[in-house]
């Protein structure tokens, strides 16, 4: 018998479920991933995530090549390409591993109809997550909506059953990879596929398994200062593995076991825990969007989609400054230069313009989700939706809805000499430490070669209370 292992989000070889379960069950894989046009074809030529993945592929590509397997590469729509694959290598078995997304689960579900008619199988596997779907309960039985309760009861299940971190070694069973055939085609170039190179190589963003396993050997020694650290995006505090896990260039099993085993050794210091507890927000995210798919364009909370938001072109040019970066708040208009740039934001950051955006400027959080899933390198459907939902109060969140950052004191202190937005708004150079923050406070003989502040902090924050007033009454 003979299957077929479909990549998607899991580019990588080493501790693949999915892959592992495929040569375990058959005597002959064959593996494939698709450059999924229905995607592909609504992004701007020049992504740093496609050139990403196009990186990665050439690693996953050679690295089967090195055990002896081959890497069909196809520019498709997977739901038709799939299964017509499958029916010309005459496979009985599609392998995968499970996607949670409401229109990854959709395709899913159409190809496995489509390979159930052929008389195949479709096997998918938990590989993304330690725990999926409804495996973290509450002792009701009931999902969880409250990330801290959600968080012991992970940790206790792993505790019960420390069994799921379980490396999948797929070397023993790499004589069972399919080889090349002779004719076999090159792998698509980034113009073939329609796309030119973006700036990711210059950003030097490491791509593939290497360039992950060279990310967190670069982490685990900074790892112990992780929760001081972490906060203060002109310091190198967290791992920068987010896109990593996006793609699966990394297995999270994998970095569970280095942690835990660091902890055990007593030598991850407080930060490894705190580290671990963002592992699992991603996984409390995910969950969260699986049981609730009504998140996609709604709140959480729907009293929350009561709020009456900032129309009109006025409002089309304050968000216009906000994802330009010109909103006239340094700490605010440097994050947004950093996303722009390299795709990348601090989270600390991430946390301050979504709240800027909401609570400042008034407009609607799914503005800003969708400019962020555009520009994140990062981006995550669950991740980002729960980062905004919390900026706007309208997610799962234990916290009362008025929270309003102040954008000012934010910046005095998670960046307090300006080191952060001297970077990316060199125009602010010369200014002091504790001028930079506000700098239309400062009196001065020339004008700076900066706006002025869209709003005022304390006029826009009382028009927000007014604005969820009308949550007030029905929270
Ligand atoms: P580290 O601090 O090293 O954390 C390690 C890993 O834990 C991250 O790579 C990520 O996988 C996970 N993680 C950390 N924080 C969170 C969190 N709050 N929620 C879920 N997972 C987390 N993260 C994404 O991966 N994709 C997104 O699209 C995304 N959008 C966000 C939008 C908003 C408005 C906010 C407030 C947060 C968002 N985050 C998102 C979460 C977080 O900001 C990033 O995961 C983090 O900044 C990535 O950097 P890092 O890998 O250096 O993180």
């Amino acid at each position: 018998n003979s299957s077929l292992v479909w990549l998607r989000r899991d580019l990588r070889v080493f501790d693949h479920a999915a892959l592992h379960r495929a040569l375990q069950d058959s005597a002959r894989v064959h593996c494939v991933f698709v450059y999924d046009t229905t995607i592909l074809d609504g992004l701007p030529r020049r992504d740093r995530r496609v050139d990403f993945i196009h990186a990665s592929i050439a690693e996953v590509a050679a690295e089967l090549r090195q055990l002896g397997g081959h890497l069909i590469v196809r520019h498709a729509d997977p739901a038709a390409a799939i299964p017509a694959l499958a029916a010309e290598l005459g496979v009985d078995a599609v392998y995968c591993n499970h996607d949670y997304e409401p229109q990854a689960i959709a395709r899913d579900d159409a190809v496995e109809q489509a390979l159930r008619a052929g008389g195949r199988r479709f096997v998918s596997c938990r590989d993304q997550v330690i725990f999926e779907k409804s495996e973290v309960l509450s002792q009701t039985g009931g999902v969880f909506s409250v990330f801290t309760p959600y968080k012991n009861a992970w940790l206790k299940k792993l505790e019960a059953d420390p069994s799921v971190l379980a490396p999948y070694h797929v070397e023993p069973l790499a004589a069972r990879l399919a080889p090349a055939p002779a004719n076999a085609p090159a792998l698509p170039s980034l113009a073939e596929l329609g796309f030119e190179p973006s700036n990711l190589a210059e950003l030097k963003i490491p791509t593939g398994m290497s360039g992950a396993a060279a990310l967190l050997e670069d982490f685990l020694p900074r790892i112990a200062g992780y929760k001081e650290a972490r906060d203060y995006p002109a310091v190198k505090g967290p791992s920068y593995l987010s896109i990593h896990f996006r793609f699966g260039t990394l297995s999270v099993r994998h970095l569970v076991r280095t942690v835990l085993d660091l902890m055990a050794r007593g030598a991850g210091g407080e930060g490894a825990p705190v580290w671990l507890a963002e592992l699992i927000w991603r996984e409390f995210y995910a969950m969260i969007l699986y049981h609730n798919p009504h998140v996609v364009g709604g709140s959480y909370k729907p009293a929350y989609d009561a709020i009456e938001w900032e129309t009109g072109p006025h409002a089309d040019e304050l968000f216009a400054a906000w994802c330009e970066g010109r909103t006239g708040y340094p700490l605010v208009d440097a994050a947004m230069a950093q996303l722009n740039q390299t795709g990348y934001m601090h989270n600390r950051l991430r946390m301050v313009t979504a709240c800027f955006l909401i609570k400042d400027l008034g407009i609607d959080w799914r503005r800003g989700e969708a400019y962020f899933a555009q520009h994140l390198n990062d981006f995550d459907l669950a991740s980002n939706n729960g980062g905004w939902q919390w900026a706007s109060s309208s997610g799962c969140d234990a916290q009362p809805y008025f929270r309003i950052f102040n954008p000012i004191t934010q910046s005095e202190k998670f960046d307090a000499s300006g080191k952060f937005i001297r970077r990316y708004l060199p125009q602010l150079k010369d200014l002091s430490d504790k001028e930079i923050h506000a700098p239309w406070l400062v009196p001065r003989m020339l004008p700076l070669d900066y706006p002025d502040p869209l709003v005022m902090h304390d006029e826009a924050r009382k028009r927000t209370l007014e604005r969820y007033a009308v949550v007030k009454k029905t929270d």
